[in-house]
């Protein structure tokens, strides 16, 4: 490992600080990553994962372990939530994986996150310290340093701010832009296996698409569990993030779905709910020897189940950068920025379309049914070509060339 004399420090343990730590500590850089919980970790739920971001876990060293924890689904299969027909299913078997170089799978959070987590414990170069929260920073002569709650001064050649979509990195930066509320909220639950109507116990992503609501369900952690995500407007203007909900809400908002996609919304017993928020895009993450990152960003919309994606390939282009620039972060954070921003607003902005088409109605319901049950396989390819694919990303194809 080539060891620079540079030192980083990342405001954030969540999947886009610890790929960042990952990144730039390969190259040589001393990082230390402050994360304001007690405890470095992640909710208890399920995620999708792109072939882009098994491209990028390649790159950062920790693929196979990623992998190994993956559960691979054949599909992903849109319902019409009304009728109870199928309008999409895009395959993911192997000529998609020949296709774009890796896998499409779905994980636990807590594993995704433990993999990026056991591989920074073990790195000699990563420090993790927690209960620190990040305040504020400064640019100094040599780099930058922050502020924590606790009242500590850390300071490096560089900050990366890590700290998601209520970040505070962020705040100074713009000035306080404000975050972008949906009007829409998720409802998540596990299941386990036995709970899962059998008649729906699909390897796949499904995706339920109704009236202004939409549900998805896929098997997690070797088929012992299912993940089960109800998303839908609401009225309510005091949404928080991961608090308890309802199941008198979500039952109420999708009356209109077929009984065979609404009696799994009977089984949880136990629902958490969380606020879906984005904001608008910038055209500048940096501030001296300070950049952005991850959902701090360009928080998303989960429509495109792409948000830790991007923060995946943020920490590949950043350590990239790094690299290139001999250490030196200033000229590295524009070329990061330069080349991120157009992909991951593309996203961003997908997302918010997405959603749209997710909760169409009426004759919005009809095109988008007809549109998409026309579409073949080799369709489905080429749409996604430009994310899945990686799009020119260092780290695409690096297993495919291995
Ligand atoms: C319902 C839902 C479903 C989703 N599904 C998918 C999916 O299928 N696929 C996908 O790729 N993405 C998905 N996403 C998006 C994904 O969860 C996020 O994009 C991703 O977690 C962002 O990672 P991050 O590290 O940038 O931010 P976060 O995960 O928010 O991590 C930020 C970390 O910083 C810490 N922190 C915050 N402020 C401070 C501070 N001031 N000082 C120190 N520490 C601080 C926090 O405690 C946290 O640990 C989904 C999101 C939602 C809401």
């Amino acid at each position: 490992m080539p060891m620079t004399k540079s030192s980083a420090i990342v405001a954030g343990g969540g999947i886009g600080g610890l790929a960042t730590a990952l990144g730039l500590a390969n190259k040589g850089c001393r990082v230390t990553v402050l994360e304001q919980a007690d405890r470095f970790g992640e909710i208890g739920a399920g995620i999708q994962i792109g072939p882009n971001a098994f491209h990028a876990m390649d790159y950062l060293g920790i693929g196979d372990a990623g992998r190994a924890k993956a559960v691979y689904i054949d599909a992903l299969i849109m319902m019409d939530g009304m009728s109870g027909e199928q309008i999409f299913r895009g395959p993911l078997d192997e000529p998609f994986r020949r296709e774009f170089g890796n896998p499409y799978a779905v994980i636990h959070r807590a594993d995704l996150h433990g993999v990026f987590l056991d591989a920074c414990r073990a790195h000699p170069a990563i420090t993790l310290v927690n209960k620190e929260r990040v305040v504020g920073f400064e640019n100094t002569a040599s780099g930058a340093k922050v502020r924590t709650a606790a009242g500590n001064t850390y300071e490096a050649d560089a900050v990366i701010g890590a700290d998601g979509v209520r970040s505070m990195v962020r705040e100074q930066i713009t000035g306080g832009d404000p975050i972008r509320y949906s009007g829409h909220v998720a409802y998540r639950a596990v299941l386990q296996l036995d709970q899962m109507p059998e008649d729906l116990r699909w390897n796949a992503a499904t995706l339920w698409a109704g009236p202004k609501c939409h549900m998805v369900h896929y098997p997690l952690q070797g088929w012992r569990t299912f993940n089960l995500v109800a998303t839908f407007v609401t009225d309510d203007k005091n949404v928080g993030s991961n608090e308890p909900g309802t199941r008198e809400e979500v039952l109420g908002r999708f009356g209109n779905i077929v009984p065979k996609a609404r009696k799994l919304l009977e089984v949880p017993t136990e629902w958490r709910r969380w606020v879906l928020a984005d904001r608008d895009p910038i055209p500048n993450w940096v501030d001296g020897r300070v950049a952005l990152l991850g959902d701090a960003a360009h928080p998303t919309y989960q429509y495109f189940a792409q948000g830790a994606c991007m923060a995946m390939e943020d920490a590949v282009c950043l350590a990239d950068k790094f690299e290139r620039f001999g250490g030196d972060f200033g000229p590295a954070f524009q070329a990061y920025q330069q080349e991120r921003i157009p992909r991951a607003y593309r996203v961003v902005y997908g997302s918010r379309e997405l959603g749209r088409i997710y909760h169409a109605d009426g004759v919005e319901r009809l095109v988008r049914n007809a549109w998409l049950k026309s579409k073949t396989p080799e369709e489905f390819y080429a749409g996604v070509r430009w994310l899945y694919g990686g799009n020119g990303l260092v780290g695409a194809g690096q297993k495919a060339a291995a």
